[in-house]
């Protein structure tokens, strides 16, 4: 085990026990105190930012392979996540040093701490991470086999190739947005029931779907795949993803070649990108493989990560957020190196600030259905919240928030959230 997930540090900086982070956590995010300062690298330590660029001028990192390399002033985390593992882990011990409550060096340096401590609440947060391919996963397999029942029946609710492969399709990167970033209602073609032209209009069938996701740190060359072995060393950290869906849009355009206009107008990210190395910790048991995959998806055992997860959900009459799912990433059937095996088996090549998605992220129970398409069985349940409204799929000015952490003892090392509100179709962005 890494000595920076130690359970018992400690940080001179307080942090509650219901703090997402906490010294075990130390997530990476870009941050910015005005709109006219630089956007900046940070890691988050309670309520607080810790500047790292402010760390890197001081020479913090002088006797690690990060030195004269700058990585922690530029406005995304990619050069630094190009430099691979081994800078992480040098950059990670350092960081954990440094916000020890053990260590003088920040602890006992007022002005220091002037210069580097910023609060959170004082901050803005940037996109962490520039994206050139986004990658969606369906690798819930009772996300797959719920939707594949209600569209085709109990005895077809899984593709023969589900079981043997990651199932994918090459998502949109242009249209990530971060948490609190909101979007309008997209158009597109929608086909109505018992019709047979379609009509152009606003979505009315926009849902959430509950997902995680990994940025690729080092990718591979073209031609020379990622073997299943050494796919970790390649993963840099996780973020909570709401890959948001028009399920009419989806609906008519998705024969035969899959998901397009449906997907590619929105997807929601958490600012704070969480290293694996914070993850260790919650390594778990996965989902037992049924036939066993080919060799190149083949692990010893599934293992996978126990991450809870939490969606809420807010309208303009209710103002409590309602907590509508209780999943967990465990749930999910195919593991992160399966997917980053599979993803270049065939030659592709990954590149640093890949994004890939886990797809839908359901669970067993009720409670633990990761989209209203599921929750509401294809609107034949509505969904009822606590005020008497009722939903099948989300309206105008809805919020969706959703959360992420691992439970410590004592301690979370938690994603924060993603909160995204829906605004109105836009009348102006309809071309006649
Ligand atoms: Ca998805």
């Amino acid at each position: 085990m890494d000595e920076t997930t130690d359970p018992n540090l400690k940080s001179f900086i307080p942090v509650s026990e219901d703090s997402h982070f906490p010294i075990q956590n130390l997530p990476y995010g870009v941050f910015q105190r005005s709109n006219d300062e630089k956007p900046r690298i940070g890691v988050a330590i309670g309520e607080y930012i810790l500047d790292l660029s402010i760390l890197e001028k001081e020479g913090f990192f002088n006797d690690t392979s990060l030195s004269e390399t700058h990585v922690f002033s530029r406005s995304t985390l990619n050069d630094f996540m190009a430099l691979g593992k081994k800078a992480w882990d040098e950059a990670r011990h350092v960081i954990s040093s440094v916000l020890r409550n053990d260590n003088p060096a920040l602890r006992d340096n007022k002005e220091l701490q002037r210069k580097c401590l910023v609060p959170q609440s004082a901050a803005k947060m940037c996109m962490p991470v520039s994206t050139i391919d986004f990658t969606d996963f369906y690798s819930s397999k009772y996300h797959a086999s719920n939707v594949g029942a209600m569209i085709r029946g109990p005895e077809n609710a899984l593709y023969p190739n589900w079981l043997h492969l990651p199932v994918a399709y090459h998502g949109r990167a242009s249209s990530i947005i971060l948490s609190g970033e909101n979007f309008h209602r997209p158009w597109g073609q929608i086909l109505p029931d018992n019709e047979k032209t379609p009509i152009f209009s606003p979505t009315q069938a926009l849902d959430f779907e509950l997902e995680m996701g990994f940025y690729i740190g080092v990718g591979n060359e073209l031609g020379n795949p990622i073997p299943i072995d050494k796919a970790t060393d390649h993963i840099f950290g996780m973020v909570l993803v709401n890959d948001w869906s028009a399920r009419d849009i989806q609906k008519w355009e998705y024969v035969p070649l899959g998901p397009f206009l449906a997907k590619s107008f929105a997807t929601s990210i958490s600012p704070w990108v969480v290293p694996l190395t914070a993850l260790e910790p919650f390594k778990c048991e996965g989902v037992k493989q049924e036939p066993e995959p080919l060799p190149y998806l083949r692990l010893e055992k599934n293992w996978t990560f126990d991450i809870k997860l939490e969606v809420y959900l807010k309208t303009q009459k209710l103002t409590t957020p309602y907590k509508i799912v209780s999943s967990n990433f465990k749930y999910l059937y195919w593991n992160i190196a399966q997917q980053v095996a599979h993803h270049t088996v065939n030659g592709c090549n990954l590149q640093t600030g890949d994004l890939l998605a886990s797809g839908t992220i359901s669970g067993p129970t009720v409670e633990s259905l990761g989209c209203l398409l599921e929750i509401t069985q294809l609107g034949r349940r509505p969904l009822v919240l606590p005020n008497g409204e009722k939903r099948v799929f989300l309206h105008d000015y809805d919020s969706v928030i959703m959360t992420a952490w691992c439970q410590g003892n004592g301690y979370k090392v938690g994603f924060g959230n993603v909160t995204t509100t829906v605004l109105p179709a836009q009348l102006k962005s309809h071309p006649k």
